[in-house]
């Protein structure tokens, strides 16, 4: 359904960039389908319109029908606002704690362990931390290899204790262990069940207030669709998460879970998943997304 909007808005844009002469009336066409499609996409309803208003403001502003190259000037007004309905600017992770801890939360396969591998590197590398990864799914052991196998790959040290059942005793005891090992940013890889229920929601909300984390990140597949978003909205509910990972950005998916989860929660995408090796991570830019989606 998110290429869907990406298809949406190309086919809306398309049509104006087709017309020999634009008018006031494909202009307001064009607008009242790329509301639609906004609408199909899970932005409510104040946001869509708010979208297409401002859309034609600046429209007129510029005197769009006057212009040599309208449709152009048109797709740069849509990717201007869809930019800003995404946030604007890139927003990065809040490191100032000591150590700084970052939960990582969502469901199973969403791509959470493989993320805190790639947000260990990119720390150690980029922003010159010394991360410590801590396992606390409690219930699969191949999960704990999955993490170890992780930290081997990016050279840092995992935490993780397979005798223990008890995931806030686990993050605590990582926390302790970072501080006495120097470790500056503690990633706190919890478990994930395949759909959202009570008993898991419960855990992570125990180890959210034991730890009490600077960026607690919630991990999204975007290629799930509709799902993604009743997710985003059910661990929102409990976490008030810091921000989003979209994963998976490598296929053909276009990237219009972004707008729907950013519209439904209204938490910035701090970063996205591109591949399965440790290095494609990116911070999330909203321009380069909203290019994206507008193909
Ligand atoms: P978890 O259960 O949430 O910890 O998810 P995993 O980290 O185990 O990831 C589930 C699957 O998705 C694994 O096969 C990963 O290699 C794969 N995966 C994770 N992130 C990405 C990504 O950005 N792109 C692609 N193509 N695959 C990914």
């Amino acid at each position: 359904m998110f290429d869907n909007l990406s298809e949406k808005l190309d086919k809306a844009l398309h049509v104006l960039k087709g017309r020999g002469q634009i008018t006031e009336i494909n202009v307001a066409e064009t607008m009242k389908e790329i509301r639609r499609a906004l609408l199909d996409a899970d932005v409510n309803f104040k946001i869509a319109k708010e979208f297409t208003n401002k859309v034609k403001e600046k429209a007129l502003g510029q005197n769009v029908l006057t212009t040599l190259q309208p449709g152009q000037l048109m797709v740069k007004i849509v990717k201007d606002e869809l930019t800003q309905l995404m946030g604007g600017e890139a927003e990065e992770i809040d490191l100032s704690g000591n150590p700084t801890v970052v939960l990582m939360s969502g469901l199973q396969g969403s791509g959470k362990t493989t993320f805190s591998g790639k947000l260990a590197n990119y720390l150690k590398k980029k922003k010159n931390k010394k991360p410590l990864l801590v396992a606390c799914d409690v219930y699969r052991p191949a999960a704990i290899d999955q993490l170890h196998i992780v930290g081997e790959q990016v050279g840092v040290e995992v935490y993780s204790d397979r005798g223990n059942n008890d995931p806030v005793a686990i993050a605590k005891a990582g926390i302790k262990h970072a501080k006495e090992n120097g470790q500056n940013v503690v990633i706190i890889d919890t478990a994930g069940r395949l759909a959202v229920d009570e008993q898991m929601m419960t855990e992570i909300a125990n180890i959210h207030k034991a730890v009490e984390p600077q960026e607690t990140l919630f991990v999204v597949d975007a290629m799930t669709g509709q799902d993604a978003v009743n997710t985003a909205k059910a661990f929102n509910d409990v976490l008030n998460f810091d921000g989003v990972i979209l994963t998976k950005l490598d296929g053909d998916t276009r990237g219009g879970a972004a707008i729907s989860i950013k519209s439904v929660v209204d938490k910035p995408i701090k970063f996205i998943g591109t591949g399965e090796k440790m290095e494609a991570i990116d911070v999330f830019h909203p321009s380069r997304m909203a290019d994206r989606i507008l193909g």
